[in-house]
């Protein structure tokens, strides 16, 4: 029997994924985010929205778009490709024509039903490897409705579940998760509220209380900490941060380095680029400092 229709805005889909949790799974990136972390490496994942992205560098001004739109947003001046995207539909035909990939729609309508049969194409990988799907984002929490119909089908499937969350929702919304979802895969940017809003937009108490919230309802914890030079990579913070987590049931704790390989999706979107300058130095000085606070690492 067909499910109710429920939509949501999907921005990709990962099949065979192995750094989204445990085993081999199937990734569904949806797009929405109530955080504005400086170093995103996934700009596209922040608006709910539809978009689309035009990577000048690529462009030969070749004019092969302008006749395939249909609502004249692509034109030729002086033989010059020039773009506006306000009445966009997203159809995607000038995507497809494009042959120097110089533009990108991000964000596709995608039914729960259409999700579900995608992710049960891979079952038997799931089973043999211990995996599953995995929601990520952008926040997937942030379209509560699709996410959460989702879980529920893919469990009715027998299909072991994952979140990964910035937590920065609802404790409502996460509650409603509990029942659905196998596995919280929680990111913590910084222990300190205020440097937390300078960096992502949001202040952390409903993060640490949702992170408490889980642990106390016994649900299975993987934490993923994004090691950002200059902004969450002191001492002090890894300090703080092992010692808060130290009091609560942690399965695992993985250290995510930090590359800028997105500053072309910025300019792509026409967002301005908060990209750090450093990558990542070697982390194992900063596993060092927490595993003094008992914690497993990936
Ligand atoms: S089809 Fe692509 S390469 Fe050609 S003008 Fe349009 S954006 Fe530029
Ligand atoms: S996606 Fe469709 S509507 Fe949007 S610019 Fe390209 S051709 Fe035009």
């Amino acid at each position: 029997m067909d499910l109710p229709v429920i939509t949501g805005i999907l921005l990709d889909t990962k099949r065979f994924a192995v750094h989204d949790g445990p085993g081999i799974r199937t990734a569904f990136y949806l797009k929405g985010c109530p955080l504005r972390c400086l170093w995103c490496h996934n700009p596209e994942s922040i608006s709910p929205a539809r978009q689309i992205g035009l990577f000048e560098h690529n462009c030969c001004h070749c004019g092969d778009c302008v006749p395939v739109c249909p609502v004249q947003a692509h034109r030729m001046v002086n033989e010059k490709h020039q773009f506006s995207r306000e009445n966009c539909t997203f159809c995607g035909a000038c995507e497809e024509i494009c042959s120097g990939r110089a533009l990108k729609v991000y964000g596709k309508r995608t039914t729960v039903q259409e999700a579900l049969n995608i992710a049960l194409e891979d079952e038997s990988f799931y089973r043999e490897s211990g995996g599953g799907v995995t929601l990520s984002g952008g926040e997937p929490l942030f379209q509560k409705e699709f996410s959460l119909a989702l879980l529920q089908e893919l469990k009715k499937n027998g299909i072991h579940t994952a979140l990964d969350t910035c937590a920065f929702v609802s404790q409502k919304t996460l509650k409603e998760s509990l029942e659905f979802t196998d596995m919280y895969l929680v990111d913590f940017k910084h222990f300190d509220s205020t440097e937390h809003k300078r960096l992502t937009g949001q202040p952390n108490e409903l993060i640490k209380e949702n992170l408490k919230f889980l642990s106390d309802n016994h649900a299975r914890i993987e934490i993923r900490i994004p090691l950002i030079p200059g902004c969450n990579d002191s001492p002090e913070n890894l300090h703080a941060t092992g010692n808060f987590l130290k009091d609560l049931h942690i399965e695992s704790v993985k250290l995510l380095p930090y590359h800028s390989y997105a500053r072309a999706k910025y300019s792509a979107l026409q967002m301005p680029d908060t990209l750090p300058e450093s990558e990542s130095p070697n982390l194992q000085n900063h596993v060092e400092i927490l595993q003094n606070y008992n914690l497993i690492f990936l």
